[in-house]
This record gives structure tokens, C-alpha cells and sequence, in this order.
């Protein structure tokens, strides 16, 4: 099967990813790369802001360099080889720039804050709370400001389907500011829609490659789920989720980071020098938290599924919209259950299909 092929080549890659950046991270501070790129960096500039800018910036860069090879590989050439992507070389590019951009300047925040608050004796609280922070704003900003950056965004102009939403909205009761549209099919042919923002800002996305393709039961249900995620509050419920975990996971670094100084004769954790091991730390807590997340986040999409099914009664367009989003998507429908554990936020189409089908049973 081609998507069982497809999508053996994208699970390798991302838990080889994970591998290798810990191994590079492991090496360099065995190696004490760090020490040699602070050293470079303390002839320019001594102060403590910019020595933070400039560090991340370029163990970034190295980073990039060395995983770049297969990254390239699998974000273009491979979607490109499915025809899940007919993004040009330049435009994909400047994509990637945008991206890298965007996240060297969010790390930035929040590294120069994990700094700052190891001054202070109780400075997991404090990075924690502003971790958490920009985690809600991050939430409430993503769709007007980093969407636009990479997707044209532009008002719904197709009646029908406008009032069509609008009157789904209202029957569940969702208030929405507006419908728009975006031009997802440049860069991927995969098919999207989604509520973004918070409180009042809610805007309802369509993706073209969606609103081309789809009959309008199927836009319609498929709109009925993400506003059963917004009548359940599962934004909320996540932000809070990813609450505790960031606290957690601060205080076991506060706690616990001295032992492991220790382990690789680093002095203090304020040293730049030890940022790798806090990487480490980051990727191995993520990786053992992303099952449970998973799991709860599989969850709330089976009562989404099952509140849009019942809402708009259309069952039958439910179990096409997930077999053409399958296939569109070239989603593995049947993932082992270790694959589904790690990467699935979503129940795999063939479960979902499922679930339908006993609604429909039962009548
Ligand atoms: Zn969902």
C-alpha cells in the first residue's frame, strides 16, 4: 500500500530526528562545543541579552545545517514524490525561512525568561507562569498573525456555504466573527478547516483545497466538529493541560538539574554552556508526555465526532468526508498501536468511520 510507504519513511524520519538531535546535543556537551562558540561570542558582545540572542542563533543554525540533508528530503522531496505538495523549490524556501524566523524568536522569549528567573529561589514558578503565558497567546494570536504569513486570507465570498455556517453556528450555538478562506493548496494538497482564536476573535479557516473538493454536507460536518470542540472548551482544556505539564516539567528541572551537572563536570546551570542538557531535557520530558496528551487529545476529538454526527444527523456524509480526507490526505488509516500512542492526536480514520457506523446502528 503507498500510504503504508509514505508513511513508514515520515514516522523513521521524525523518531530518527529525535535520536539524532540528542546525540548532537550529548556530544557537544561532552565536547564542550558550546564553550567554543560562547568564547567567539564574548569577544563581540559581554552582554548577557545579547550573548543569549546571539548563542541560540547559532547552535540553531548548526542544527539546521546537519539535519537539513533529510529534512529536505522528507518535507519536500517525499511529499512532492505523493503529489501532497506541488510547492515550488523557492517558495518552500522562504516557508522555511519564515518558519525559523518565527521560532528563533519565540525561543528567544522564552529562553531569555528561563534565565532571568534562575535568579530567584522559586524561578520554576516564574518561568513556568511565563511559559505558560505565551503558550495562551501564542493560542490567540496564531490564527491573525502567523497565519497570514503564510497563507493569503481572505474573506468566504460563496454565499450559500457562508449562510450555511453561519446558520450550523448558530443552532450550536457558537458565536463567530467571521468566515474566511485561505490558500492552503500552495503549499500542501492535503485538506484542512479549522476554528481559530479565542473568546470573541473566533474565525471560522477554510482551506481551498476543502472548500473545492467537498459537498457541502461534508464542509458542513466537518464544521460541526470543530464547533463540538468549542462547546466542550477543549482549546481551554489543552491550554490547562499544557499548564501542569510545563510547571512539572520546570520544577523536575529545578530539582534535578544539579545531579546531572555533575554527571557531565558542568559548574552552574545559569552557564550557557549547560543549555544543551536543558534541550535534553525538553525533547525526553516531551516524549514522554506526547503519548498522554495523545490520549486525552484522541478523546476529545471521539466526543467532537460524535456531538457534530448527532447535531446534523449526517452520518453517511461524515463516513465520506473521512474517506475522502484519507485519501486526500494519504492518511494512515490503520496505524500499529505504538505508532498510534506516539504520533496520533486524532483517532485513525478507520476508528472513526467506526464510531459513525455504531451511531448509525443504534439508530
Ligand atoms: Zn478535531
Amino acid at each position: 500500500m503507498v500510504n503504508k510507504k509514505y508513511w513508514r519513511l515520515k514516522y523513521s524520519f521524525s523518531i530518527f530526528e529525535t535520536f539524532y538531535l540528542l546525540l548532537i546535543l550529548f556530544f557537544s556537551l561532552y565536547g564542550r562545543f558550546s564553550d567554543y562558540i560562547l568564547d567567539f561570542i564574548l569577544k563581540i558582545t559581554q552582554v548577557r541579552f545579547w550573548v543569549i540572542a546571539i548563542y541560540l542563533l547559532l547552535i540553531y543554525l548548526i542544527y539546521y545545517l546537519l539535519v537539513f540533508p533529510f529534512h529536505f528530503y522528507e518535507d519536500f522531496i517525499w511529499e512532492h514524490k505523493f503529489s501532497l505538495s506541488n510547492q515550488g523549490l523557492l517558495s518552500w524556501f522562504k516557508d522555511e525561512f519564515k518558519k525559523g524566523i518565527i521560532f528563533y524568536i519565540l525561543s528567544l522569549i522564552l529562553f531569555e525568561f528561563f534565565y532571568f528567573s534562575l535568579n530567584f529561589s522559586y524561578g520554576w514558578i516564574l518561568v513556568s507562569f511565563f511559559w505558560i503565558i505565551i503558550t495562551i497567546v501564542l493560542a490567540k494570536i496564531l490564527p491573525t498573525l502567523i497565519i497570514p504569513l503564510f497563507f493569503k486570507y481572505k474573506k468566504i465570498t460563496d454565499q450559500s456555504i457562508y449562510q450555511m455556517i453561519m446558520d450550523l453556528a448558530q443552532k450550536m450555538r457558537i458565536k463567530i466573527l467571521d468566515i474566511f478562506e485561505i490558500d492552503l493548496s500552495k503549499m500542501t494538497l492535503k485538506a484542512n478547516a479549522g476554528l481559530a482564536g479565542l473568546g470573541k476573535n473566533k474565525r471560522v479557516i477554510l482551506a481551498d483545497t476543502l472548500k473545492d473538493r467537498y459537498s457541502p454536507d461534508e464542509i458542513k460536518v466537518i464544521l460541526a466538529h470543530e464547533f463540538a470542540h468549542q462547546k466542550f472548551s477543549h482549546l481551554l482544556k489543552i491550554l490547562f493541560l499544557e499548564a501542569i505539564f510545563i510547571t512539572f516539567n520546570f520544577y523536575l528541572i529545578f530539582k534535578t538539574v544539579d545531579f546531572f551537572l555533575k554527571k557531565f563536570n558542568l559548574k552552574d546551570i545559569k552557564d550557557l554552556s549547560c543549555l544543551p542538557l536543558i534541550f535534553i531535557y525538553l525533547i525526553i520530558l516531551e516524549a514522554i508526555e506526547n503519548p498522554i496528551k495523545n490520549f486525552i487529545s484522541r478523546n476529545f476529538e471521539r466526543n467532537a465526532d460524535r456531538l457534530a454526527i448527532k447535531t446534523t444527523g449526517l452520518k453517511d456524509a461524515f463516513i465520506s468526508l473521512m474517506e475522502k480526507l484519507a485519501q486526500q490526505n494519504l492518511s494512515d488509516t490503520s496505524p500499529h498501536p505504538l505508532i498510534k500512542i506516539f504520533f496520533f492526536n486524532h483517532p485513525p480514520i478507520e476508528e472513526r468511520i467506526n464510531l459513525a457506523k455504531s451511531l448509525r446502528d443504534q439508530g
